[in-house]
């Protein structure tokens, strides 16, 4: 079968959910057979997500190949349970980064290069690329942001192109229908409007996702199908639901991928969701609940609450908590607080399990520290994630070690007691103030020690994770944290990094409390629906059982 493409649109708003319908659309197809993959396009300047600030874009997704990526390649690999690279990823820094050089090389043999045909040729290549490299029967492209945009117009065009020169394409245009409620009615117009604008880059959309907080009802329906040029079959619903996982059931229920490949002139298979809905339903109907407390920093933009700055972390304890059988009740907790009234710490006793999720800088620490010695004194379940790794240690290193001083260089580059430091190749990147793309990134195993916790979760003696970061556990402290009693359970081996190991999982003996473990990794990048995570598997767990404690 020659490749068949998906190009996913969003009109009227952004922050419609068009990565979820993307990856559902995926998940569907996949199901029935199909080998599948999908793409974002992100239509910015920037040539990847690593320099974005995390509260205005949210979290920076980091792929197996060490791409720092929009979060929308996190949905597909939590949806479609594949690895999905980072060549899967295009912006308009890329593409022009790309034409730019090869005008330079002379590439061009003296043509005028210009936006069509040449920049748009270098959006088709990169899009061909990647269904030659994965083979895929479908490769799903959501083109992001909103139609309208200037900046996704030339995206747009290379797909009408593709359309054009009779290549086998669906649209799915994904749009939002407002309910105003002064008079409780919901409206079409901005729909409308929206498909009309498509309809001005020359793209008739195949199929129309309505989201909206209600159904859509008949009247409705009927207005889109005649003002947009669809059947009103080919409207399909996809109305709020309690979870994102949820998506792929609804759509299906409305024969999504029938329609897709009835147009496209495939036969049809049956789709085999039920493993998905299993999993759904665990996640439904779970009663106990487990309280988790998130200690972090990248809450607020203005006056409202983001929790999209860790929404990998999010979902991979949802899928650790689907796996105990119970539901996770998250509460974020501002670390700045903890620095301005250190007693309010004490709120962390009502807790079943605290997380401190990754982070950079200095602002928020001091209560981050602050947080980690109340639950290790108290013994609450504990999960730290690179940064939380390493500020366990710089607490463990102060408060156990008695190493007064003890801080990271991140935050003190002048510290006496540097027990986390830069990896020693990351100080001349920064000397050279070689930011973009320069963290230690990426798939990298862990060597696990067995007889430890983590060995226990993970069950092998070695395991691969995702790492996103510059500083380590500096070697020189290791000998004396260990004789204090702190466990380095998962390293790099030399020959994994520059010359020296570098330690990646530290925890404390069970017998000395009954969870804490912090990792240099992010596994919350690795964890997915059908496969969570062991680590946050074996700390939901841990958190499950305090809270029957506290029930008690
Ligand atoms: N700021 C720390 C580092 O660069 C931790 C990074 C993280 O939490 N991802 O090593």
């Amino acid at each position: 079968m020659s490749t068949n493409y998906v190009f996913v649109t969003g009109g009227v708003l952004s922050g419609l959910g068009k990565g979820i319908t993307t990856a559902s659309i995926g998940l569907i197809l996949k199901s029935k057979g199909f080998k599948v993959t999908a793409m974002k396009i992100d239509p910015y300047v920037n040539v990847d997500a690593g320099t974005l600030r995390p509260t205005e874009h949210g979290e920076v997704w980091v792929t197996d190949d060490g791409g720092e990526i929009d979060q929308d390649l996190g949905h597909y690999e939590r949806f479609l349970n594949q690895d999905i690279g980072r060549e899967h990823n295009i912006t308009t820094g890329q593409v022009y980064g790309e034409v730019i050089r090869r005008e330079r090389a002379g590439e061009y043999l003296g043509q005028t290069v210009q936006p069509i045909p040449h920049v748009t040729d270098e959006i088709k290549r990169r899009i061909h690329a990647v269904a030659e490299h994965t083979g895929a029967e479908f490769v799903m492209v959501e083109i992001g942001g909103t139609v309208g945009d200037y900046e996704s117009i030339l995206f747009l065009e290379a797909a009408r192109q593709m359309r054009l020169a009779g290549e086998s394409t669906f649209f799915a245009h994904v749009v939002y229908m407002p309910v105003l409620r002064s008079v409780g009615e919901a409206k079409t117009k901005p729909i409308q409007h929206s498909v009309r604008e498509l309809n001005g880059y020359g793209i008739q959309p195949d199929l129309i996702v309505v989201r909206s907080e209600n159904p859509v009802d008949q009247p409705r329906r009927a207005k889109i199908a005649l003002f947009c040029n669809v059947r009103s079959d080919d409207i399909i619903d996809n109305h709020d639901v309690r979870s994102v996982y949820e998506v792929p059931i609804v759509l299906d229920a409305q024969q999504v991928g029938e329609k897709i490949l009835s147009k496209l002139g495939i036969a049809p298979r049956p789709t085999d969701l039920e493993e998905w809905s299993a999993f759904v339903d665990r996640l439904y109907n779970a009663e106990k609940s487990v309280r988790i407390g998130i200690v972090g920093k990248y809450f607020d933009i203005g006056d409202y609450k983001l929790p999209d700055a860790y929404v990998s972390v999010i979902e991979a304890i949802k899928h650790a908590a689907a796996a105990n059988g119970v539901r996770a009740d998250i509460t974020w907790l501002d670390s700045k607080a903890y620095e301005k009234d250190p007693q309010a710490v004490s709120e962390l006793a009502t807790y079943d399990g605290i997380i401190v999720p990754g982070g950079f800088g200095s602002s928020g620490v001091e209560g981050k520290i602050n947080a980690i010695k109340f639950v290790r004194e108290n013994k609450i379940p504990y999960l730290g994630l690179c940064y939380g790794l390493q500020l366990a240690v710089v607490e463990f290193a102060r408060d156990v070690c008695g190493i007064a001083g003890a801080h990271t260089t991140e935050c003190d580059p002048n510290t006496k007691e540097p027990v986390i430091d830069f990896l020693p190749w990351q100080k001349e990147l920064i000397a050279r103030k070689e930011y973009g793309g320069t963290m230690r990134l990426g798939g990298q195993m862990t060597i696990v020690n067995p007889g430890t916790l983590a060995h226990d979760l993970y069950k092998k003696d070695a395991a691969r994770e995702r790492f996103r970061h510059r500083y380590e556990i500096n070697p020189r402290y290791i000998e004396r944290l260990t004789h204090a009693g702190f466990v380095f359970s998962g390293y790099a081996d030399a020959k994994f990094t520059r010359g020296e190991p570098v330690m990646q999982i530290g925890e404390l003996p069970r017998d000395v409390h009954p969870f804490l473990l912090g990792t240099q990794a992010h596994p919350e990048l690795t964890s997915r629906p059908l496969r969570p995570n062991p680590l946050y598997v074996g700390f939901i767990a841990a958190s499950a059982e305090r809270a029957n404690g506290r029930a008690e």
